[in-house]
This record gives structure tokens, sequence and C-alpha cells, in this order.
């Protein structure tokens, strides 16, 4: 069977550069969003010219000219956005609305995949703001995608591992602790960690599969579903040292958060729905879902003792 083609949008980006990589390995053509807007962005550019040398395709193509990515969807079967979506650094979640109206025109696409890769946004509706905004912006991409009647997978890829293992789970951080750690309350809530080379090579895989059309892919590794303390009950292995813990406890963790500025505030509402309340675990995966580490054994994904050797 022919490899689909694939345009990944966001491509220099942080998963996006992995999406990118990952389906280079597995050898499906692939086409690369290159916008003029980058400018004088020398090592974006860098990223695009060293995909190209392993084989893609670089596409122009603008947000601002409707024409371009209706142009550039109708090279490929398949387009991944992996547009912004973190405050901290830029979220350009609803600009896909403009990717969706020229997939819809173009009429060719047989798979699309939203910029989502985090927590799954339809469990979220009861989420804090202004966090919640995050989930919003996803859901309000996803209605459009079903009502232009686009075919599509949606990846919930739960915690990136160079965030969350990196820092273990502390806001701010993304390097582990050597002496001192704050745990959320007693730490015992278990989310998924997941590297992001995983993340690209579980999307690819998906992308062709029947199995996952129209459904959410839910990517949890079965070894790395852990708490917080366990997290660092690993990390303390690897250091041959126990590490001094404090517990922020729910109330705290919320009053912390009327103090910062909004951008933080987003983020450590993500943090409180998934430390505190346990978003990523404290459901079965139904009949929308699959999950992605039982659909493809094959991949000996990443383990979080690992991920965390490389801190040492
Ligand atoms: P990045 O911040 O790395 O940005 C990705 C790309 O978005 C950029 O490289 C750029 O693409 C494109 N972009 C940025 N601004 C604009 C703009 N104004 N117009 C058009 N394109 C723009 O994104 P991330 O990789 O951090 O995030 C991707 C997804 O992953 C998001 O949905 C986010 O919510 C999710 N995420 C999940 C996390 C988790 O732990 N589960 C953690 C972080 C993110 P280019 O220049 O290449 O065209």
């Amino acid at each position: 069977m022919e490899k689909s083609r694939v345009l990944v949008v966001g491509g220099t980006g942080y998963i996006g550069r992995r999406i990118v990589n990952a389906s280079l390995a597995s050898d499906h053509p692939t086409y690369i969003l290159q916008r003029p807007e980058i400018g004088l962005d020398i090592d974006k550019l860098q990223i695009l010219l060293s995909f190209k040398k392993q084989g893609a395709h670089l596409v122009e193509g603008s947000f601002s000219d409707h024409k371009s990515l209706v142009e550039a969807v109708k090279l490929v079967d398949v387009v991944i956005s992996a547009i912004s979506g973190v405050h901290f650094r830029s979220h350009q979640i609803l600009l896909q609305l403009k990717l969706v109206k020229a997939m819809k025109e173009a009429g060719n696409v047989n798979r699309f995949l939203p910029s989502e890769f985090g927590i799954d946004p339809a469990r979220m509706a009861h989420a804090l703001e202004p966090g919640r905004v995050t989930f919003d912006d996803k859901m309000v991409v996803r209605k459009a995608i079903e009502e232009a009647g686009i075919l599509h997978t949606y990846v919930s890829a739960n915690c990136f591992a160079g965030y969350f293992v990196g820092g273990l789970c502390e806001p701010g951080r993304i390097t582990p602790a050597r002496n001192k750690v704050c745990m959320f309350g007693d730490g015992a809530i278990k989310a998924v960690f997941v590297d992001e080379e995983d993340i690209g090579t579980y999307i690819i895989k998906a992308i062709d599969d029947p199995r996952t059309l129209n459904k959410t892919l839910y990517i949890r590794p079965p070894e790395n579903i852990l708490s917080q303390r366990e997290l660092v009950e690993i990390w303390e292995s690897l250091l041959g040292k126990v590490l001094q813990k404090s517990q922020l406890s729910e109330q705290d963790f919320l009053d912390s958060m009327r103090d910062v500025d909004i951008v933080q505030q987003i983020g450590l509402g993500h943090y409180y729905q998934v430390f505190y309340e346990g978003c990523l675990t404290n459901f079965e995966i139904g009949g929308q879902g699959v999950e992605a580490s039982q659909l493809y054994p094959e991949v000996n994904y990443t383990r979080v003792r690992d991920y965390l050797k490389q801190y040492l």
C-alpha cells in the first residue's frame, strides 16, 4: 500500500518537529508548511532546510492567504496541525479554523489531526477559568471539523515528558530538583507521561489506521502511568538520595493562583486539573476512544526511568 502524503503545519514547533521526524522515519512523503511570516527567524529556516535535506517538501503558505492554504492541503492525504497552544509561548489554536475552511474547500484530505496532544478537551467542560480557554478553543476547532465533515483523529497525548518528567511536575521547572521538591498534596494522583518522540511515532502510526478514524487516540503507555510521588521516587533511586518533601494542599494551590498573571494562571490551572483532580486517569476510555500502546504494542516506548537518566 502506498504511504499517505502528510502535511505538517507548525512543523518547526516543539511537538511539530517530532511529528515531522516520525513521518520522515516511516517514509511518508512529508510536506511542511513554510510560512513567510517567519521572516528573519534563521533558526526556523535552518530547521526547515534540515528537514528538506532529509527529503521533506517545503510548501509556502500563510494563514493570511486562504488560497495558499487550499493549494497546500491539496498536495496531501493527511494534514497534521501542531500549531502553538501554550500561553507562555504562543496560543494560536483558533487559527486552525482557517485550515479547516481550506480543507473543506479542497475536499481531498482524508484525515486531519488538529493541534491537541494534551488533556482531552472534550472532558474539560468543568475546567477552571482562565485555563479552560485551551480546552474551549480546541473544542471550537473540533466543532468546525465535524461540521465540515472532515475525517479526523484527535490525539490526547497526556503530559509531555520534557515539561513534566523533567521538572518532577513542579510548575516553573523543567529540570529535576536535587534537594527539595514540593508535592501536590500527598502526590498520589496518577498522571501519564509520554516522551515527545514517542508521541510523534504513535501519531504517524495512527494516521492511516481505520481503528483511529473519527476517534480520540489516548496515549497511555502503561508503565508511565505514575503519580508525582512515584516519579520522585524513581528520580531518587537514580540520584541515590532522598529529597526533602513539602506538601501543597489543594486550597493553598488554588490560593496561590490568585497572585500571578493570567498566563501563569492558565498554566497552573492545567496543573490543577491533572494533579489534584486527576483528569488524565479518572476515566475509562470509552467507545469513542482507543489507546495507542494497545493498538501499537511494537512501539518500545521510553520509560520514565530512562527519560530521567539524561538529567543525571
Ligand atoms: P509551539 O509553541 O512549539 O509552536 C508550534 C508552531 O506553531 C510554531 O512552530 C509555528 O509554526 C506555529 N505558530 C506559532 N505562532 C503562529 C502564528 N502566529 N501563526 C501561524 N503559526 C504559528 O507549539 P507546541 O509544540 O508547544 O504546542 C503544540 C500543541 O501541543 C498545542 O496544541 C499545545 O496545547 C500542545 N501541548 C501539549 C503539552 C502537553 O504536555 N501535553 C505541552 C505543550 C504543548 P511554524 O513557524 O513552523 O509554521
